[in-house]
Order: C-alpha cells, then sequence, then structure tokens
C-alpha cells in the first residue's frame, strides 16, 4: 500500500498543502488526481492545476452544506467523489488528493468505515492525502503522515472577508 496523508486542525492552509503536494508530485511527472469535496464555487487552484495535467474533480453544490441537517443531494455528490477515487484508484495514479473530505465525514455525508475501506483497497503505487478540519480519530489511526494547521491568528476574526486570490 501506498501512504496515507492527512492535513487536519482550524488554521489555514490545509488546502494549499494538498495544491503544493500535487504540484510537486506531478514536477516529478506523476499521475495525480484531485478531488474536491463539498466545493461547488470555482477557486484559483483549479485551472493551473489542470494546465500541469493534475486531473480535478468536484463534487459539490454552491451552497454551504448544513451540518445538522445535510441535504440528499449534498450526501449524493460527496458519494460520487468516493466512488470516482475508488474508480481512478484502479488505474493505480501516484497521487490522490481527497480535499475536505474529512469535513465530508464530519458532516455526515460520508461514513467514516467508507472511507476506511476505501484506504485498505489503494494501490501499492498510490498515495493518498486526506484533507480537512475536524478529521475523526480512526482516519487520523490510519493515515501514516499528519499534520495539523493551528490557527495562530486569522484576519477573519477581524472582520477582514475572504481574500479572492488568496483564500479561495
Ligand atoms: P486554504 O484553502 O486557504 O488552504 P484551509 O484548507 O486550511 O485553507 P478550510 O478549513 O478548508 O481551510 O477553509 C477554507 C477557507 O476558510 C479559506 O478561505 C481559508 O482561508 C479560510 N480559513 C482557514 N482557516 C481559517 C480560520 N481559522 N478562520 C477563518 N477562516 C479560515
Ligand atoms: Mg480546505
Amino acid at each position: 500500500m501506498g501512504l496515507i496523508y492527512l492535513f487536519t486542525g482550524n488554521g489555514k492552509g490545509k488546502t494549499e498543502a494538498g495544491i503544493g503536494m500535487a504540484v510537486r508530485a506531478r514536477g516529478q511527472g506523476n499521475r495525480v488526481v484531485f478531488i474536491q469535496f463539498m466545493k461547488g464555487l470555482p477557486t484559483g487552484e483549479i485551472e493551473p492545476l489542470k494546465e500541469l495535467g493534475v486531473e480535478v474533480y468536484r463534487f459539490g453544490t454552491e451552497n454551504f452544506v448544513d451540518f445538522k441537517n445535510p441535504s440528499k443531494e449534498d450526501v449524493e455528490l460527496a458519494h460520487k467523489g468516493l466512488e470516482k477515487a475508488r474508480e481512478l484508484a484502479k488505474e493505480k495514479p501516484f497521487l490522490i488528493v481527497l480535499d475536505e473530505i474529512n469535513v465530508a465525514v464530519a458532516a455526515n455525508l460520508i461514513d467514516t468505515e467508507e472511507v476506511l475501506d476505501f484506504l485498505k483497497t489503494i494501490p501499492d503505487e498510490t498515495n493518498v492525502l486526506l484533507t480537512g478540519r475536524y478529521a475523526k480519530k480512526e482516519l487520523l489511526d490510519a493515515a501514516d503522515l499528519v499534520t495539523e494547521m493551528k490557527e495562530i491568528k486569522h484576519y477573519f476574526k477581524k472582520g477582514v472577508p475572504a481574500k479572492e486570490g488568496i483564500d479561495y
């Protein structure tokens, strides 16, 4: 089995670090699949990643997911995302990034067990990165590398809105 990486925590930089991993892996000539969960609105990394030859898939609506009462569509889309990962894993890419999958699990869109089952099936050649805050203990346990981004300060707290080109 390849290695399992996990970036979590409440500080900024989890998705950005995932983009960095994708770029580096691609730069060494590897096949990289980048799947985003719970994201429908356009973000700055998508087109540049595609231009680098990273295979990007997005599964989400333009609306925020209601954690207490996620919609059927949210649940279906998250499952489609995991299904896409399963399907592409069979082709043994070097890296599969599952961006925000930890949040999709925390929001009850996907069961922890479903992710663990997926991780058990990944080929030797394939490494997997799980990103997102609120990572479940079972996923932390399954990972070979865990990094926690910890908020020390974020301008959001003083009312500065998300910045285009930096936050999305
Ligand atoms: P980024 O996409 O910038 O790497 P992230 O993946 O670590 O951030 P998420 O939890 O996915 O963070 O949240 C995405 C958005 O929330 C980004 O716009 C990010 O700047 C912002 N954000 C991240 N951490 C915080 C925080 N502690 N307080 C408020 N907003 C945050
Ligand atoms: Mg993120």
